[in-house]
């Protein structure tokens, strides 16, 4: 049998692939490692509760007023979603005096900026102007469409975040309040283009956040028995190792001795490691294939299991985000100690009842790194992980002045190596590659037909539009549509 299509990975990226493929009537096999989908969108279980690996924010799926791409896509796969738009409920803090809680809308928040800072809402409305603008061009820019109508979009192109809000003349203080979203994704402001900032910012106050109204594993089940029963094949448990020319086709050859057949392979994978290790790509061209891209921050996450109520326990918001120092500059270059204080917390019971068992609650706990601060892979990793529990506990409770230490009935820790385990994702990244410089999501967009190995196309969070699940999985139907539409090469 030859498959129209092979796709390498059942990770949100991959499975929005198969689906539109299958909607168009393809030929297309999924092949996936582990014995169930959704890569990093996941559940396990441990004790009485359920731990979901990521999905605490949806973005760009909207509500009936703002539809979003993810919510657009769906619909065209014919896939109905149960969600629940929830609020900005954010608990922020920093290391010296700053706290402050957002919560609400976008609009409550600006009220609050102003207040803070008079002349602030003026400059945020014409903020929200530009990024609408962006946003409208970067569609026409994804359909070839002439961007003259867009001065802003032109304007700010070669902008970096920091400068443009700065162009807006935006007090300081106000432009770090701004920049929480992006520090924990990896790109300070200095660092992130104007153009991916408003995208994001678009996303956020317009189209909203939601949750799904299932756990993880629910989620990615659900759209793969959409896929099968339409006609898609998946294949678990079947670890990709090559990937070879043969006579025109491409061979996929997994670890147990099977070969499958098709005309076009795509990866739901980071580039450096299909280029790497299944296409076996001598080492000095890697780089230049994958457009020297840099890897996002990989980090650690703790997720705990508690035995009372969040009522009782005082866990009131859905997010606790705390910083060193507010500004994400120099923020950044305290994130290569393994102990340092930035740090994220959520609590889905705050927005999800059913999150966990009655009387109990879950609090994630979240830490990112810049540099190879888990290289040891011969240390103690057992201790290493223990530590660094105990510490996100106790600076948890210190920051926020909530006993969680004696309520803690499960905890399980994941460093970078069980992350790159779970999707062999290069050094346990979190967030694929970084959107940051020169690589952003525009010129990467440019140089989508320049980067081609024929039959060889990539999605997911490390393809074109970036990290998260709504970018991973929009990549899938972007890419395939380009594919059936034969714009790809
Ligand atoms: C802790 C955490 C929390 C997060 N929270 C959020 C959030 O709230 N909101 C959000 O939008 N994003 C979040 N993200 C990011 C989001 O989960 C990811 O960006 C997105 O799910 C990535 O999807 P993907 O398709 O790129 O690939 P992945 O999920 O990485 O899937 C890749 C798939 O390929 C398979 N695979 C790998 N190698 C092979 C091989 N050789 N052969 C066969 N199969 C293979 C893997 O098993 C996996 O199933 C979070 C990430 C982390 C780590």
């Amino acid at each position: 049998m030859i498959y129209d299509y092979i796709i390498v990975g059942a990770g949100m990226g991959g499975i929005s692939a198969g689906l539109n493929l299958i909607k168009n009537k393809k030929k297309v096999l999924i092949l996936e490692k582990n014995s169930l989908p959704g890569g990093l969108v996941s559940t396990f279980k441990k004790g009485r509760f359920e731990f979901d690996t990521s999905i605490y924010d949806l973005y760009n799926y909207g509500n009936s007023e703002y539809i979003g791409d993810v919510q657009t896509v769906l619909n065209k796969y014919g896939i109905d979603l149960d969600t629940t738009l929830i609020p900005l409920n954010i608990n922020i803090k920093d290391a010296k005096n700053t706290s402050y809680i957002i919560d609400g809308d976008f609009e409550e928040f600006i009220v609050k900026l102003e207040e803070f800072k008079e002349g602030t809402i003026t400059k945020l409305k014409e903020f929200l102007k530009i990024i609408k603008e962006i946003h409208e061009a970067v569609r026409a820019l994804q359909k070839n469409e002439s961007l003259s109508n867009y001065p802003h979009f032109q304007k700010y192109i070669d902008y970096t975040a920091l400068d443009g809000l700065k162009d807006l003349g935006l007090d300081k203080e106000v432009i770090n309040r701004l920049g929480i979203w992006y520090l924990d994704l990896g790109s300070p402001l200095n660092k992130l283009s104007f153009i991916d900032y408003a995208l994001f910012m678009y996303k956020l106050i317009f189209k909203k956040d939601v949750i799904i109204n299932k756990k993880n594993i629910g989620f990615s089940l659900d759209l793969v028995n959409y896929y099968q029963k339409n006609g898609g094949k998946i294949y678990y448990n079947s670890y990709v190792t090559d990937i070879i020319e043969d006579d025109g086709f491409k061979v996929v050859k997994t670890k147990d001795n099977l070969e499958y057949k098709g005309r076009v392979v795509i990866c739901d994978l980071a580039k450096r490691y299909v280029f790497k290790e299944l296409i076996k790509t001598p080492n000095k061209m890697v780089n230049r294939l994958e457009n020297a891209r840099s890897l996002s921050p990989n980090g650690v996450v703790v997720y705990l299991g508690l035995n009372r109520s969040r009522e009782e326990i005082g866990l009131n918001n859905y997010k606790y985000y705390h910083f060193k120092n507010m500004d994400s500059v120099t923020n950044v270059s305290y994130m290569n100690d393994l102990y340092h204080d930035t740090w994220i917390g959520y609590v889905p019971n705050v927005v999800n009842e059913e999150a966990s068992p009655k009387n109990t609650t879950i609090l994630v706990l979240k830490r990112i790194y810049f540099s190879d601060v888990f290289d040891d892979k011969n240390g103690d990793i057992n201790k290493l992980k223990e530590n660094l529990a105990n510490d996100l506990v106790t600076k948890f409770e210190e920051a926020y002045n909530i006993d969680i230490r004696e309520y803690i009935e499960e905890i399980e820790v994941v460093t970078p190596f069980r992350l790159e385990k779970i999707t062999n994702s290069v050094n346990g990244s979190m967030f694929g590659y970084s959107l940051k410089g020169y690589d952003n999501s525009i010129n990467r967009l440019l140089a989508y037909k320049d980067e081609k190995i024929p039959n060889l196309e990539f999605v997911g969070a490390y393809s074109v539009f970036g990290p998260g699940i709504d970018n991973a999985f929009y990549s899938g139907y972007f890419v395939t549509e380009k594919l059936l539409n034969n714009k790809g090469d």
